[in-house]
């Protein structure tokens, strides 16, 4: 097939990235937004020698499995990439996402894997169940301001304040904060010439206290006439800090280093189980507390904890996790590389009056060896011990002297909380290579109308 060739398959597949998969005379396609079961007329955009991707052109019989979407954006949005998949088949495709990934990357036989896989954890429902959204700012071809998300790779601005992801009050605040530019000709940022003020509106709810907290990121060291913006923004029922980040720099990051307070206090404050935790404007916070409470009440599950263990919790953040487990352990060290996600850690334990749990700065891939190494010398060679250890690192998974480390501690369970399944996979060969078993595994949807899926699995060292 090449560039341009038209035909008509049978989507009988799901990518990784969510694209629908057919053959055509025997040559794989790729075709975004087509539905696994989908018929479909399909172009080729790019041709390679194995392989190609395709456009969908029409649908001619639509899959059993093809829902309306929601949200009118659904296809060029960048945010979600299977909104017209049923919900029942995205948590199918990602329970399937997992076992594929640990049979052919981890090499477990499909026996063990039928026997330790627990049944995905979906929501209720899926949709506007995110508590934190960063709007984009740009400029129409008429010179409005406008808001809304990156078209899929690219910076293009597809003008959408009502994200069905998100929380109904996010279109309110934006298109206050549009009428309040227009009102004093302010401009959004524009990329290519580095001019104009506002970059980007981050957004956070409170989905238990119903907090809100409104930061504009700006190219600039004040806004104008803000006291006016204020005046509207506090109208809208639970707000409670509004802040700004300054970020002059010509980069894709957000957020500035630090923000100012203008109106309120500088943080909401926010619930997971019984955990309170303050979340700031530079807070790093899980997007989906519903499913996060029931993906961390399964590592602590898992981990089983009787109240005398002593455990780490790698990759800790602001110590989400690490305040679970501490809750049932004697003593939780928590591990992470942001110094400002420690300084929140501590503040959050110290909120929640936690005791017992301390955290460090640093690698997890140095700290832990550095502990262990420090132990020995300090006791006469003796192995410092752990009853459990949980990570939850990101895509990139566990380096390999963290887990030989483990290896070496040798502690009675390890949780590995992992938000790639491929990386979930490789890791745990490797523990299970070095007297570790796989005992459970489950798959936890934080991440509904995306490909993204969280798992968390259990091993008990074997001997
Ligand atoms: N467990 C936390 C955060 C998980 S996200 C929670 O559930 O909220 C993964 C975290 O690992 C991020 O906070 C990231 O900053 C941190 N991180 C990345 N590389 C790291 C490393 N080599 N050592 C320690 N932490 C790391």
């Amino acid at each position: 097939m090449q560039k341009n060739d038209t035909a008509i398959i049978e989507i009988t597949d799901i990518a990784a990235g969510g694209e629908g998969i057919g053959k055509a005379d025997g040559y794989t396609l790729f075709v975004k937004d087509a539905v696994i079961g989908d018929k479909a007329e399909v172009k080729v955009i790019k041709a390679k020698k194995n392989y190609g991707y395709a456009r969908l052109m029409q649908v001619i019989e639509p899959s059993p499995y093809r829902v309306e979407p929601k949200c009118g954006f659904a296809r060029r949005c960048g945010g979600c990439q299977i909104q017209e998949m049923s919900y029942d088949r995205q948590l199918a495709f990602k329970e399937q996402k997992v076992r594929g990934n640990l049979e052919r990357i981890g090499g477990f036989a499909p026996e063990l894997i039928d026997q330790v896989m627990e049944p995905i954890v979906g929501m209720e429902h899926p949709f506007g169940y995110r508590n934190k959204a960063q709007f984009p700012f740009g400029t129409d071809k008429k010179g409005n301001p406008v808001t809304g998300f990156y078209a899929g790779r690219t910076h293009d601005i597809i003008a959408n304040t009502d994200c069905a992801l998100g929380v109904a009050e996010n279109k309110e605040i934006l298109e206050i904060i549009l009428a309040f530019m227009k009102k004093y000709k302010i401009l959004s940022y524009d990329e290519k010439t580095g001019k104009g003020l506002i970059r980007h509106a981050l957004i956070r709810y409170g989905f238990t206290t119903k907090e809100i907290m409104v930061c504009l990121v700006i190219n600039g060291t004040e806004i104008p006439h803000a006291a006016d913006l204020i005046e509207d923004l506090i109208k809208i029922p639970g707000m409670t800090s509004i802040t700004f980040s300054v970020n002059a720099r010509r980069t894709n990051v957000i957020m500035g280093d630090s923000y100012e307070v203008l109106w309120g206090q500088g943080y909401i404050t926010d619930y997971i189980g019984k955990i309170r935790y303050q979340i700031s404007p530079l807070s790093f916070y899980q997007v989906n507390p519903a499913q996060t409470e029931k993906l961390y009440s399964l590592a602590l599950e898992y981990a089983d904890l009787k109240g005398n263990e002593t455990v780490w919790d790698l990759y800790c953040g602001i110590g989400t996790i690490s305040l679970f487990l501490a809750q049932r352990a004697e003593k939780v060290y928590g591990v992470e590389i942001i110094p400002q996600a420690i300084h929140n850690a501590r503040e959050n334990a110290q909120i929640n009056g936690i005791e017992n749990a301390e955290f460090f700065v640093g690698k997890a891939e140095e700290v832990l060896p550095g502990y262990y190494e420090e132990y020995a010398r300090k006791h006469g060679g003796e192995t410092a011990r752990a009853d459990v250890i949980v990570v939850d690192p990101p895509r990139k998974g566990c380096d390999k002297v963290l887990l030989d480390t483990i290896v070496k501690m040798a502690p009675e369970k390890v949780v590995y909380v992992s938000c790639d399944p491929a990386t979930l996979a490789r890791d745990l060969k490797i523990l299970c290579g070095n007297g570790y078993e796989l005992k459970r595994v489950r798959a936890v949807d934080q991440f509904p109308m995306s490909v993204h899926v969280e798992t968390v699995a259990l091993l008990d060292f074997a001997l």
